[in-house]
């Protein structure tokens, strides 16, 4: 096979990329400079030993400390953010979002998917098992007063929604700890990862 069907193969591995759309960056690539070849390369061969993810919100994240053995992402690390307060979100990019608005100073947990109705295996879609451990460990050791759910308004982000406060509630101790979703008016209709600062914090103040 050529560089050329390989790389159309590569790119449509990407999430929503379909065989045309992979064509259409190969043949844009050929006709790139030899200098933003030369950058995408140079900025694939770094990627290739970052990609951790962090233990504790499961996000996949990348910096300069990546070849030592940190187990946690620069916002779970840091001391000054709020532990008490844990964010559920779908994705990486919700995270992103929100991590731009500069109004939110909590803690994440990440998913990773939404669960369609009536799915018999949810926790082959989302990370519920992992979250019921990280909620159980920051309840026994008394670190969190909020959980606030910040998913889609869709079926899948209700359907979802419901079935992590009803996994959520079998935890002893639980009863402490105050459940909240962003306001629904605003989100409705407008993907998290496109929410801007104001949008965002309206929200985030109206959650109930
Ligand atoms: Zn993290």
């Amino acid at each position: 096979m050529n560089a050329s069907d390989k790389l159309v193969e590569l790119f449509m591995r990407f999430p929503g990329i379909g065989p045309k759309q992979a064509k259409r960056f190969v043949y844009f690539l050929l006709r790139e400079h030899f200098h933003f070849k030369e950058q995408l390369i140079k900025a694939l061969e770094e990627l290739k030993f970052t990609g951790k993810q962090c233990d504790s919100c499961f996000r996949f994240f990348g910096d300069n400390n990546l070849r030592n053995d940190k187990t946690k992402c620069v916002i779970c690390d840091t001391e000054s953010r709020d532990k008490n307060v844990l964010m559920i979100v779908e994705k990486e990019l919700d995270l992103d979002a929100i991590e731009k608005t500069g109004s939110y100073n909590g803690m994440y947990f990440i998913l990773g998917g939404l669960l369609p109705p009536l799915t018999d295996k949810p926790s082959e879609i989302i990370r519920i098992r992992e979250l019921v451990s990280r909620v159980h460990s920051d309840i026994e050791s008394k670190k969190i007063s909020e959980i606030i759910f910040a998913l889609p308004v869709t079926d899948y982000g209700d359907n979802t929604k419901e079935y992590v406060e009803n996994t959520l509630a079998q935890i002893v101790g639980i009863k402490d700890v105050k459940m909240s979703s962003l306001a629904r008016g605003l989100s409705s209709g407008l993907e998290l990862e496109y929410v801007d600062r104001d949008t965002f914090k309206s929200a985030f103040e109206r959650r109930d």
